[in-house]
């Protein structure tokens, strides 16, 4: 068992000193739900958002070095007067959304941070259903700028349809369900064909371990 130890960190946008995982925390997944939310023997945990509650800034461990006037600017203006009212993980992960945005992420890394965020966020309340939507919209930009990982496009595909199923929009869903087969590129990946199919006919809460 090794003990993780605080890590310090300097905000790179109001320089405020911060402890923090120096890397993502490893717990096991113990299996996944529908929307890939991993659900640990602790909880949910996605690991390693580090925020600085005096300016709002948020990101990963390596997000904590120099970031341009760019950046700076838009924390000031959109985040800092937020950072106080700030409480817990959903939160967080919206924060850590709109700077990996101003930091120019690729899409599918700022969407997986709202879906992260809409994991936190209570899964039947209307919140979630807004923050699943901000995550749709980074993963459709993705595949119109087709800046997706070629052997991640039939996961994000997969995702994409089952976020709009469980906002209730079956038409959209349908939609990139049925895509699924066209993005899969080798049998590792015929798994998401058989869940798209299956959150198409049959919605389960769970992804069913295959051991
Ligand atoms: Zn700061």
């Amino acid at each position: 068992m090794v003990s993780i130890k605080g890590h310090h960190y300097t905000c790179p946008v109001c320089k405020a000193s911060l402890t923090g995982p120096s890397r993502p925390l490893s717990t096991s997944v113990l299996k996944r739900r529908t929307d890939l939310k991993p659900i640990t023997s602790h909880g949910p945990i996605c690991g390693g958002i580090i925020f600085c509650g005096a300016c709002g800034y948020a990101g990963f461990h390596t997000d904590f070095e120099e970031v341009s006037a760019h950046v700076i600017t838009k924390v000031r203006q959109y985040l800092t007067k937020r950072a106080p009212a700030v409480q817990g993980e959903a939160d967080k992960y919206i924060h850590a959304a709109k700077c990996a945005q101003w930091l120019g992420k690729p899409d599918h890394i700022i969407g997986e941070l709202w879906l992260a965020a809409s994991w936190y966020a209570g899964e039947r309340s209307h919140r979630a259903g807004k923050l699943r939507n901000n995550a749709i919209f980074f993963f459709e930009r993705g595949f119109m700028k087709s800046s997706i990982p070629t052997n991640k496009r039939s996961i994000f595909c997969y995702l994409t349809g089952e976020l709009y199923r469980r906002n209730n929009d079956m038409l959209s869903a349908r939609m990139w369900f049925t895509r699924v087969p066209d993005e899969v590129l080798n049998e590792n990946q015929d798994k998401y064909i058989q869940l798209a199919q299956q959150q198409l006919t049959k919605p389960k809460e769970y992804i069913e371990s295959t051991g």
